[in-house]
């Protein structure tokens, strides 16, 4: 294991504890150090015990940098990986081994903090067969969306990425804004383009009932939705959900072919239990998705396969326990 990979390692570890505190942050920062240093002044550095002379390199950084080049998992990387496991219930469980991949998934295009491939590499280690890219659109500016120019540079490089892979596919996609009139922050030959589009609503999230049930009803009906993000846009003890008329919502989502996202990042949980069981009585197709900003946000799942166990989601109705090509002949 090289210094980089362990950095790597503990990066990934303290994502999916979703510790984003100073110590996750010292961490990245030396990953992104160590990566621009020549090795053999890591070496050096290291043999002479004046790593934390490097600007950005405290205590703990140098000694998971030291015992990687000692040729040991550093011990400190040793006790996350046991420490930062997901847990997952034994009805959980059964939801997570019926999955193949996930459909909501950010990089470094827009406001995630890991590469495509880097996503992509830890996708495949947890076992996914696809994930979709799924950055965000242009208007939620505070996310660096990507434009129309943006998009279709990255299409490109995913279908370079594809080449290299045999046993895995990075579907294209696209977490769009759902605009206040429920129109989509795309147009539609780029919408008709992409593999997945999830669709979510990121702004006005106070607005009125009747107002937010009309823009989501538009959206959902939208033949370029796949699947509707995050549907409360609840951040648990921070932000209420939306109002809106769920019934309609849903039986809108299950007439259109839309599927309800139920989105594992522990501070969404969404949608709700209540909400979610009116969903399945509705008839709609759903979506476990981790929406992970880091790659060791994709080990969120359990969070989701757990609700959808609790509130006896049909697993056949999940579009991500589909292998690749079954879920484009869905959104198609
Ligand atoms: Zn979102
Ligand atoms: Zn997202």
């Amino acid at each position: 294991m090289t210094p980089a990979e362990a950095l790597d390692r503990v990066v990934h570890c303290l994502d999916r504890a979703h510790d984003g505190g100073f110590k996750a942050k010292a961490f990245v920062r030396a990953r992104e150090i160590v990566r621009d240093l020549p090795p053999e002044e890591l070496a050096e550095r290291a043999e002479r015990g004046t790593l934390t002379g490097i600007d950005g390199i405290g205590a703990s950084t140098a000694r998971v940098i030291s015992e990687a080049l000692a040729g040991g998992v550093p011990s400190y990387l040793a006790k996350l990986e046991a420490e930062t496991q997901v847990p997952i219930t034994d009805e959980g469980r059964r939801y997570r081994e019926a999955l193949r991949g996930d459909c909501h998934t950010h990089s470094t295009w827009s406001d995630g903090g890991a590469t495509i491939e880097a996503m992509a590499a830890a996708a495949r280690t947890i076992g996914h067969e696809y994930i979709v890219l799924t950055d965000h659109s242009a208007r939620l500016t505070i996310a660096h969306g990507l434009d129309r120019d943006r998009l279709l540079q990255q299409l490109d490089i995913v279908a370079e990425l594809n080449a290299g892979y045999d046993d895995f596919e990075i579907l294209t996609g696209m977490e769009v804004d759902i605009n206040e009139d429920g129109s989509l922050d795309l147009a539609d030959d780029l919408l008709e383009r992409l593999d997945v589009v999830v669709a979510s609503v990121h702004s006005k999230l106070r607005m009125e009932r009747f107002p937010m049930t009309m823009r989501m009803l538009r959206a959902v009906q939208s033949p370029h939705v796949d699947i509707l993000g995050h549907c409360t846009g609840r951040l648990l003890e921070k932000r209420p959900p939306s109002v809106f008329d769920a019934d309609r919502v849903f039986a809108a989502c299950a007439e259109s072919g839309t599927a309800v996202e139920i989105n594992s990042r522990p501070e969404r949980l969404d949608p709700p239990y209540e909400l979610l069981e009116r969903a399945i009585a509705a008839g709609c197709w759903f979506s476990i998705d981790s929406d992970a900003h880091a790659t060791g946000q994709l080990e969120w799942q359990p969070h989701g396969c757990d609700r959808a166990a609790h509130c006896a989601v049909p697993v056949e109705r999940i579009v991500n326990t589909f292998p690749a090509a079954e879920l484009r002949a869905w959104t198609n």
